[in-house]
C-alpha cells in the first residue's frame, strides 16, 4: 500500500507530474468529450475562473457569520435565477453544489412537506419516467421512498397518462425533466402540471442539464415548451450552474415555489456547539462557486447569454444536419436544446462506439435504444468535421467487413 512520501516533492515536481498525469486524459479541449465538461464564452470562462481563484478559500458555509460578500453573491444568483424561472412571488431560491444535491433537497422537501401537510401515507413514492436522472433514484433509495418508473412515449417524453395511472395516496412528487438526459427532449410539463394541481401532488422540474440555456433558445427564436416555475403546479425546479449555467463545478440551484416548502428542505440543528442551520446536505461549500457564478451571470447577462444560445443552437443544427445526412443515421428523438441521442439502425452501436474510442473519442452512449450521445457546447465547435468524418468512416467501414466481428462496447456506463 502506498503511503505518503516522506519527504514533500517540490513545487516544479508536483506541476510536471500534473502534466504527465493529465496526458493521458481524452482531449476535452479539442472536443473529444461529449459530457463532463461545458464552455459557452472563453472571456466568460475566464471570468468566472479567475472569480473561483478569488475565493478560493473563503467558505459558503460561513456566508452568514463571516463573509457577507457571498451571501450578497448568493442571493443574488437566486433572484436572478428566479426571474430567469419566472417564480412566483414569494418563490425561493438556494445555491447547492449539484444537480444531485439539488434533487436531494427537493425530494426531502417533497416527503417532508406531504407529510406536514397530511398529502401522503405511508412509505411514499416518486412518480416519475424512465428517463429521469439517477440522482432521484439515489435520493429515493436514502430516503426509503419507493420509486415507479414509467415508458417514455414514442417521442422520448414522459407520458402523463401513464405517470397518472400509478399516483395514488403515497406519492409524495410527480417529476417533468426539462430535458431529460437520454434524450434531450422537454417533458410535457403544463400537462404534469395539470395533473399535480388535479391529484394536490408536488410537481418537481428537474431542469438541471437544460435550464440556464433554454429560457435563452426560447429569446432567440427556437421553440422551446413551458417548463419554470411560471407554469401552474411546478413546486419546485433544479437547474445546474456548473452545466449550460457555465460557470464553474460545483455549483447549481433549486428554487421552490413558497417559503413552506422551501422550509421543509432545510436543516435547522442543535448540537453542543448551538444551532445548526443550513439550506443544503453538504456543510463547507467553495466559496469560489458562488463567486464563479456570480461573476459568470453578470459578465454575460442577457444578452451575452443569448449570444451564447445563438452560437450553440446554430452548432448543434450544423451537428444535427451533418448526423441526418449520414446514410442510415437517425435521431432517438428531434431534440430541444443541445441534448441529442441518435443511431443507425443496421449496425451494433457497441462496435461504432469502440470504434470511435480507439479513434480517441470519448463515446457518449444512451442504452435504451443503443445509441451515440451528445452534449453539445462550444468546446464541440473544433471537432464537428472530425466527429461527422470518423463516424461516416466507421459506419462504412463496419458495413464492410461483416464477416469480422469485433468485440464492441457492450454495456454503457456513465
Ligand atoms: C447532470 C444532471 C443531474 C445531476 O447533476 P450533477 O451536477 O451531476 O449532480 C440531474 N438531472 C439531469 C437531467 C442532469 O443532466
Amino acid at each position: 500500500m502506498r503511503s505518503m512520501p516522506f519527504e514533500g516533492l517540490s513545487r516544479e515536481a508536483i506541476a510536471a507530474e500534473l502534466d504527465r498525469r493529465s496526458d493521458g486524459d481524452a482531449d476535452w479541449a479539442a472536443g473529444r468529450v461529449p459530457l463532463f465538461v461545458f464552455l459557452g464564452d472563453q472571456e466568460a470562462y475566464e471570468v468566472g475562473r479567475d472569480a473561483y481563484f478569488r475565493y478560493f478559500t473563503e467558505n459558503a458555509l460561513g456566508s452568514q457569520r463571516a463573509f457577507s460578500s457571498l451571501k450578497s453573491m448568493e442571493e443574488e444568483v437566486c433572484e436572478m435565477g428566479l426571474s430567469l424561472f419566472r417564480a412566483p412571488a414569494g418563490a425561493v431560491g438556494n445555491m447547492t453544489s449539484g444537480g444531485s444535491e439539488s434533487i436531494f433537497l427537493a425530494v426531502r422537501a417533497a416527503r417532508e412537506f406531504a407529510r406536514r401537510q397530511g398529502l401522503a401515507r405511508g412509505r411514499g413514492n416518486i412518480v416519475m419516467c424512465e428517463t429521469g436522472h439517477p440522482a432521484f433514484t439515489k435520493a429515493a433509495l436514502c430516503m426509503d421512498l419507493e420509486e415507479r418508473r414509467l415508458p417514455a412515449r414514442a417521442d422520448g417524453r414522459a407520458d402523463p397518462k401513464a405517470l397518472a395511472g400509478a399516483i395514488d395516496e403515497e406519492t409524495v412528487m410527480i417529476l417533468g425533466s426539462a430535458p431529460c438526459f437520454p434524450y434531450g427532449v422537454i417533458d410535457p410539463i403544463e400537462e404534469l402540471g395539470e395533473l399535480a394541481l388535479r391529484t394536490r401532488k408536488w410537481l418537481h422540474v428537474d431542469a438541471c442539464v437544460g435550464g440556464y440555456i433554454a429560457p435563452f433558445a426560447r429569446d432567440i427564436g427556437y421553440p422551446v415548451a413551458a417548463f419554470d416555475l411560471g407554469v401552474p403546479g411546478v413546486n419546485s425546479l433544479s437547474a445546474d450552474l456548473h452545466k449550460f449555467g457555465f460557470c464553474p463545478k460545483p455549483a447549481s440551484t433549486v428554487f421552490f415555489s413558497d417559503e413552506a416548502r422551501a422550509s421543509a428542505a432545510s436543516f435547522d440543528l442543535s448540537w453542543p456547539s448551538g444551532r445548526y442551520v443550513t439550506k443544503t446536505l453538504v456543510g463547507t461549500r467553495p466559496g469560489g462557486a458562488v463567486a464563479g457564478a456570480w461573476a459568470t451571470f453578470n459578465f454575460l447577462g442577457i444578452e451575452g447569454y443569448r449570444r451564447v444560445a445563438r452560437r450553440l443552437m446554430d452548432l448543434r443544427d450544423r451537428y444535427m444536419a451533418g448526423i441526418q445526412a449520414l446514410p442510415g443515421w437517425e435521431l432517438v428523438a428531434k431534440p430541444d436544446l443541445s441534448v441529442m441521442a441518435f443511431r443507425a439502425a443496421d449496425l451494433d452501436m457497441g462496435q461504432v462506439a469502440q470504434a470511435m474510442r480507439d479513434r480517441g473519442w470519448v463515446p457518449g452512449m444512451v442504452a435504451k435504444p443503443m445509441g451515440l450521445h451528445l452534449m453539445l457546447s462550444m468546446l464541440h465547435e473544433v471537432s464537428l468535421q472530425d466527429y461527422l468524418s470518423d463516424l461516416r468512416e466507421i459506419s462504412d467501414s463496419l458495413r464492410r467487413d461483416t464477416g469480422a466481428v469485433r468485440p464492441g462496447i457492450a454495456e454503457v456506463r456513465y
